[in-house]
């Protein structure tokens, strides 16, 4: 068997922090970045005789995710605890949901270059997260900073559908890109608040029941989702062509080397004893409630990509990139008006403004050029006021002062030279100056067409209208060379 006659299975489970303000079932602050243990109470620090009380907020927002991923929404859902002894974890058990999750089922469609690639979940479900130990401040000791213990989270779980290391990604991305519309997780994974452990296992294509996996722990970017997965993919199928068998065992994703690492195999793996919360209520959640949440749901990224399709006839391409983030999905709404050609609108904001905004590393609603002004600056594109390349430096001069377009052209003199007679001048001085030039050209080698269009260009500091240059320049040339 050679490599390429397996096939990758994937399954990934997702933490998200819920962006609520105090944590899950105390008033603590959820602020990140204050004094160790400051934001702490009897309840997160897990004294005895304390009840915890569930944050309706973090309920809200698990059920609002739920609904704009398609899932069932449990009438009736419960808290269990999840028992396992570590420092960071004071009452020695994780509230957390088991077998009656508050979301089932659900899906989230991927747009990939295979086509459309439907995503099933299993669940998602409430929990706490748990502190954190530190040991790098001392040689003697370790600490334990219990601020994060308590922090709301939600626990996404797919379906084994995802089959490439790409389109694990591309869920990754597309998730976080939900979430953020939603206002119920910021989405970063560099700081921990959208964390994922990836499930792999590899078969033989064609084959149906699933092979044996390998849980990766410790992805913390994008990028990270992709490497991991796809060395662990090779990892395993070398360990087969070598006759091998893969073990279920958990593994760490190394980032300074770049490959997985066995942490703990199935035998060492911990048994939770789980059993329902006995001191909080079950989670009960009328129909009325979950349409009162549905109602509150922003137009979500993939009806924006179809509307966008559909209506501006955006490629798909166009459309994922432009309602990847609200803001920028809204930048580029708020730029359709006076008939302006969507496409055209496209093409500046995810050419220039992004190359702008990323260079400067700066937000689109940060950015000093309106989306009115930007549609300004097509308009005297399209009437022929300057050309497509000198309305680039006016873009971005647009950009650096917030001037905008008429006023720059105006200041600068950048009109674009369009009557004949200047233009025909131009071109015959870059004649007689080129009369080598021209020479070869009637002797057949026709590319120097494009050295005379550039001279021409740069005599007049690229304001001649190119169009016209091009017809003015290949008539004479051509007319020259008849002439003899
Ligand atoms: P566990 O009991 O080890 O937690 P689960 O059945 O709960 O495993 O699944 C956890 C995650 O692993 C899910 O995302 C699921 O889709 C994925 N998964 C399960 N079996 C496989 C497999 N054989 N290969 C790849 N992913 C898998
Ligand atoms: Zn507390
Ligand atoms: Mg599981």
């Amino acid at each position: 068997m050679s490599s390429s006659e397996f096939e990758a299975v994937i399954g990934l489970e997702i933490h998200a922090q819920l962006l609520t303000k105090t944590k899950m079932f105390c008033g603590c602050s959820t602020k990140f970045g204050s004094e160790p243990n400051s934001q702490t109470c009897p309840i997160c620090i897990g004294m005895p005789g304390v009840l915890p009380v569930m944050n309706k907020n973090a309920l809200e927002f698990v059920i609002k995710t739920g609904i704009a991923m398609n899932c069932t929404i449990a009438h009736f859902s419960r808290f269990a605890r999840k028992n396992y002894f570590y420092p960071d974890l004071p009452k020695g058990y994780q509230i957390s949901q088991y077998e009656l999750p508050i979301c089932q089922g659900g899906h989230l469609v991927l747009h990939t270059q295979d086509g459309e690639r439907v995503i099933g979940l299993t669940r998602i479900h409430m929990e706490e997260d748990a502190g954190k130990n530190i040991h790098d401040n001392s040689d003697k000791y370790s600490f334990v900073d219990l601020n994060r213990a308590g922090t709301p989270l939600m626990e996404i779980v797919t379906e084994p559908e995802i089959r490439t290391p790409a389109e694990a990604s591309m869920f990754m991305r597309k998730l976080r890109s939900i979430l953020r519309y939603l206002g119920v997780c910021d989405g970063n994974m560099e700081e921990g608040s959208l964390r994922c452990d990836a499930n792999v296992s590899i078969r033989a294509r064609g084959e149906l029941a699933l092979g044996v996996k390998a849980e990766i722990k410790n992805i913390n970017s994008f990028k990270f989702v992709e490497k991991a997965i796809e060395y662990e993919i090779g990892r395993q199928e070398r360990v087969l062509l070598d006759g091998g068998r893969i073990v279920q065992e958990t593994r760490l994703w190394d980032v300074a080397t770049g490959v997985t690492k066995s942490m703990r195999s199935k035998e060492e793996a911990h048994d939770y004893r789980y059993f329902p919360e006995p001191d909080l209520m079950p989670v009960v959640v009328s129909n009325e409630i979950i349409e009162t949440i549905r109602a509150t749901l922003p137009e979500l990224p993939e009806d924006k990509v179809k509307r966008y399709v559909e209506r501006y006839k955006l490629p798909l391409y166009d459309a994922e990139l432009l309602t990847n983030e609200q803001q920028t999905a809204k930048w580029f709404e708020e730029a359709l008006v006076n008939g302006v050609n969507p496409k055209a609108v496209s093409n500046w904001m995810m050419g220039e403004l992004m190359r702008l905004l990323n260079e400067n590393n700066l937000p689109i609603d940060k950015c000093k050029v309106s989306p009115v002004h930007l549609t300004e600056l097509i308009a005297l594109i399209d009437k022929g006021t300057i050309s497509g390349t000198i309305a680039k430096s006016v873009f971005e001069e647009m950009f650096n002062t917030g001037k905008r377009a008429e006023g720059i052209i105006k200041e600068k003199g950048l009109v674009q030279i369009s009557d004949e007679g200047s233009i025909d001048k131009i071109v015959e001085e870059v004649i007689q100056k080129n009369l080598k030039e021209v020479e070869r050209y009637k002797g057949g080698e026709v590319k120097l067409m494009g050295f005379f269009v550039g001279q021409v260009m740069k005599l007049s500091k690229g304001k001649a209208n190119p169009a016209m240059v091009n017809d003015i320049v290949k008539r004479k040339l051509d007319g020259k060379a008849t002439d003899e």
